[in-house]
């Protein structure tokens, strides 16, 4: 067998290195639980970016997957089968919606959307053939296709991948007034998270989402809610949207909706906006395909229980409020974090930058057995599978906690030898 040392190394040498991981090679897992090639077990922390919400091997998604790989996998949809009025059914009623459009991948759903707005907006909405302009928000993550990094704010992600796609308006997230502003006679859609998951996890001031529908509204623009992060139980409620009370034109799912087993993604709206799309003008291979669909399937129905959102928030109140006991320097009784932000099983800690980087605390957090990763220098977020157990969730914190006082310990060891 070979050890994690060699398996990293090949790895590296292969594949691009357009991620870096954690120095772990995880061989199986089960529940909110990964083990490595060494048999060491950790808490997964991040969950596939919030693609495990139902843990891993969920029983039921398993089943309903195994069930259907020996029946029936993929038939393109030059025919019809037999998962799939169940699955864009279950879907859209979930969504209280009237129809699905059903993809792959989280990016092919955000394309999707942007074709079916830009598409809406010159049949129905009678802008200029060519003038469509969609409103984005600063700090946006909505997948990598080049289209999409044509309007991220982050220069890893846009810059060297020219030329931008145009179209898109970019404002800051937050504020209502600024997509008022925006808005003009061609816009067609807003384009939101309705929490920044890759920003770090950025809750919007109370009211805002509420204020982006009436403004949506008001000027005939589509709402367009990326929940593919924030989406399926993650945030205590079935989408993130769902806490303020908003409907939007248009739901981006994905993520989650695979169980963790396959990549499905989709786009649920109402008949006069997905009807826009005729045969032929749009389209996905594997796009809702049987396994695919038997899956969402089994999602679906786990959600339509109650129990995750059910779990989401009440374990999600435990953790924050853990997590919250950790603001405040070391000094003052605190751990040296700055900030705590999100909602439900999910969190983003913002950690004094003296104390270390985020990928020094991960890099700490793994050698304690926690997965989690960092984003935008010195944030950690956790956003554990909803099925962890609160004595799993509490011991994770106590892990963070020891490894921010180990980490500001020896930042106070090194600035007293130095002074
Ligand atoms: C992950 C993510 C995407 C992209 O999904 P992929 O499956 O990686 O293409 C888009 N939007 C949001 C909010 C995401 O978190």
């Amino acid at each position: 067998m070979s050890t994690t040392r060699e398996l990293i190394e090949l790895s590296e040498r292969r594949s691009a290195h357009n991620y870096h991981p954690l120095p772990v090679v995880v061989r199986e897992a089960l529940g909110a639980w990964v083990t490595d090639v060494e048999g060491t077990r950790y808490l997964d922390c991040l969950a596939g970016y919030s693609s495990l919400n139902f843990g891993h091997g969920n029983p039921e998604i398993l089943k309903a997957a195994q069930d259907q790989l020996q029946r029936l996998t993929l038939t393109s949809r030059a025919f019809f089968h037999d998962r799939f009025a169940d699955f864009c059914q279950g879907l859209a009623d979930l969504c209280g919606k009237d129809m699905v459009l059903p993809m792959n991948t989280g990016a092919e759903a955000v394309e999707t959307a942007i074709k079916v707005a830009r598409k809406w907006g010159y049949d129905v909405k009678g802008v200029t053939p060519g003038r469509a302009n969609i409103v984005v928000m600063e700090d946006n993550f909505h997948g990598r296709t080049t289209t999409i990094v044509s309007f991220s704010t982050d220069p890893d992600a846009r810059d060297g991948f020219g030329p931008a796609t145009p179209g898109f308006t970019i404002v800051k997230y937050g504020s209502a007034e600024a997509i008022r502003e925006a808005i003009d006679a061609d816009t067609v859609a807003v384009l939101i998270e309705p929490i920044q998951g890759e920003a770090g996890v950025l809750v919007p001031p109370a009211g805002y989402l509420a204020q982006v529908r009436e403004i949506c509204t008001e000027n005939n623009v589509l709402l367009i809610a990326d929940e593919i992060q924030s989406g399926l139980g993650r945030t205590g409620d079935t989408f993130a949207c769902d806490h303020d009370g908003v409907v939007p034109d248009m739901y981006v799912l994905g993520k989650a909706l695979g169980g963790g087993v396959v990549p499905v993604s989709a786009v649920v709206a109402d008949a006069g906006v997905l009807g826009v799309i005729k045969p032929g003008q749009h389209g996905s291979t594997f796009g809702g395909n049987p396994l695919a669909c038997a899956v969402g399937s089994a999602v679906i129905g786990l959600l339509r229980t109650g129990e995750y959102q059910a779990r989401a928030k009440e374990l999600g109140a435990v953790l924050h409020e853990r997590l919250r006991a950790l603001i405040g320097p070391a000094d003052q009784g605190g751990h040296g974090v700055i900030a705590v932000r999100g909602r439900g099983l999910w969190a983003g800690v913002d950690v004094d930058p003296s104390i270390g980087t985020g990928r020094e605390v991960c890099e700490a957090l793994m050698r304690r057995g926690v997965l989690a990763k960092d984003t935008h220098g010195s944030t950690i977020r956790l956003a554990p599978p909803l099925v962890v157990s609160e004595e799993d969730l509490n011991w994770a914190v106590d892990q963070l906690a020891a490894v921010l006082s180990e980490l500001s310990q020896s930042v106070s060891r090194i600035s007293t030898s130095s002074s």
